[in-house]
């Protein structure tokens, strides 16, 4: 399949960056699901655990490659939602830890985040402002019993909260979290919609270089595009929409968009889309065995699998036992795709467009509010600074939570509709 992004190898400007976050998620993770599972206390919520890893080693951390610190948050709380997630603990470990190969995506943005995809492109992992990390940790128990009592959330799955920092380097913090896009098909086009207009153009001129740019709301509405559902997936994707939101507008959160990918299964994978992509990688590209001609129609695959397994038991063989229910239970042959497990995501990693009778249509949508972290103080903060040094920053226009949650609802709510209704609608307007 496609990847776009840099590949993170040794010769990457990130890659001690890199190394040492997967370093760090290996052995916490390992560390908190070796334990026998429990029940969370209103401690876990605010824990956090120090390692220091050097070259040698001690008596609690392993050797590693460069000497840096590492912190992990709430390792319980980030356990058990990733059981609620449906993520196979062991499946997690691999796919974040496995020969540290991870791609980079573009650079930074006006945020300064960076992200990395796993390998096999099924998590994200986003470094984040320090704001946005203190604030994850002060909402992290809304956001869980949110989670709880609404597993088919739209919101970001949030799999860990961690900080790494290397002597004299600076802390950086990120989060790991679900890639909304699927590994083994093409996303023909992606918007990222907030429901506002001001400034939310990207000019189309980009796109013959870059067919996988971002577009946002003006493109979306310029091009009448719709998300296509009949009755019964549209009231279930505006219901769930509508309690995700009110969860933002309690916790005073701002700024987050809805980030749809659009697969037209007519289309399919096309091989020429690989050629105009910027930067590609294949992940995997490494191994002789994975380099096969046609790595973009392949589902995941009999090698890959084999391929889990055979790391997974290097990783029993050189870590601490886990277990046994939980690893050993599943080997890689049944890894089973735990998306299937949630509404938004059962259609093959997606959302199948739907006609008025309900019967399935021609795209998948691929979607999900992104980006949720953003207190409206910091907004605001953030507002003040660029109003003071350029008139750039009148394009961020900062509203209360509260009319950001309604405008962005209505936006979706209003583009969401099935091709018959869009096109009776047309008709109709004609007719008045
Ligand atoms: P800014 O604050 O300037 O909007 P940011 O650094 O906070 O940027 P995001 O808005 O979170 O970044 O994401 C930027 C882009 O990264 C998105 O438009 C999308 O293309 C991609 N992206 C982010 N999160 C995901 C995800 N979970 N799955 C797939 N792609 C994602
Ligand atoms: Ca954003
Ligand atoms: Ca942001």
């Amino acid at each position: 399949r496609v990847v776009v992004g840099t590949k993170v190898d040794q010769t990457h400007v990130n890659w001690v960056t890199a190394y040492n976050m997967l370093t760090g998620i290996r052995f916490t993770v390992s560390r908190t699901n070796a334990k026998m599972d429990r029940e969370l206390t209103d401690a876990d919520f605010g824990a956090k655990h120090k390692f220091s890893f050097d070259i040698t080693g001690n008596e609690l951390t392993p050797s590693a490659k460069y000497d840096f610190k590492f912190k992990d948050y709430a390792p319980w709380v980030f356990r058990h939602l990733r059981s609620i997630f449906k993520l196979d603990p062991a499946d997690y470990l691999v796919s974040l830890t496995s020969k540290y190969i991870l791609s980079e995506l573009g650079s930074p943005g006006k945020s300064g985040s960076f992200f990395y995809f796993s390998r096999d492109y099924k998590y994200i992992i986003k470094t984040i402002h320090h704001a946005e990390h203190k604030f994850l940790r002060k909402i992290l128990k809304d956001y869980y019993n949110h989670v709880q009592e609404n597993p088919d959330t739209l919101l970001s799955q949030f799999y860990g909260l961690h900080r790494v920092k290397i002597p004299y380097g600076r802390k950086i913090h990120f989060v790991v979290m679900n890639n909304l896009f699927p590994p083994h098909r093409d996303i023909h086009s992606t918007f990222d919609l907030k429901g506002s207009t001001i400034g939310r153009d990207y000019k189309e001129d980009g796109l013959a270089a870059n067919p996988r740019a971002t577009m946002k709301d003006l493109n979306w509405l310029r091009r009448d595009t719709h998300l296509e559902f009949g009755p019964t997936k549209k009231k279930a994707f505006i219901e769930q929409m509508q309690k995700d939101v009110q969860l933002l507008q309690r916790l005073h959160i701002m700024d987050y968009s809805l980030l749809v990918g659009i697969h037209d299964l007519e289309k399919g994978n096309e091989e020429n889309l690989r050629d105009k992509t910027l930067r590609v990688f294949q992940p995997g590209g490494e191994d002789a065995e994975e380099s096969l001609p046609n790595t973009l129609m392949r589902t995941p695959s009999k090698l890959e699998s084999a391929r889990k397994a055979k790391e997974l038991r290097q990783i029993i063989k050189t870590q601490k036992p886990v277990p046994m229910d939980q690893m050993a239970s599943k080997m890689p042959d049944e890894l089973q795709d735990p998306k299937k497990h949630f509404y938004f995501y059962a259609d093959d990693g997606g959302f199948r467009a739907t006609h008025e009778n309900d019967a399935p249509g021609d795209e998948i949508y691929y979607l999900g509010i992104i980006d949720c972290l953003t207190h409206y103080s910091f907004i605001k903060r953030m507002e003040h600074f660029f109003k003071g040094l350029s008139n750039e920053g009148s394009q961020i226009s900062a509203i209360p939570p509260d009319r950001y949650g309604d405008r962005f609802v209505k936006f979706i709510s209003g583009v969401t509709k099935s091709k018959e209704e869009a096109e009776r609608e047309k008709t109709e307007e004609v007719a008045v």
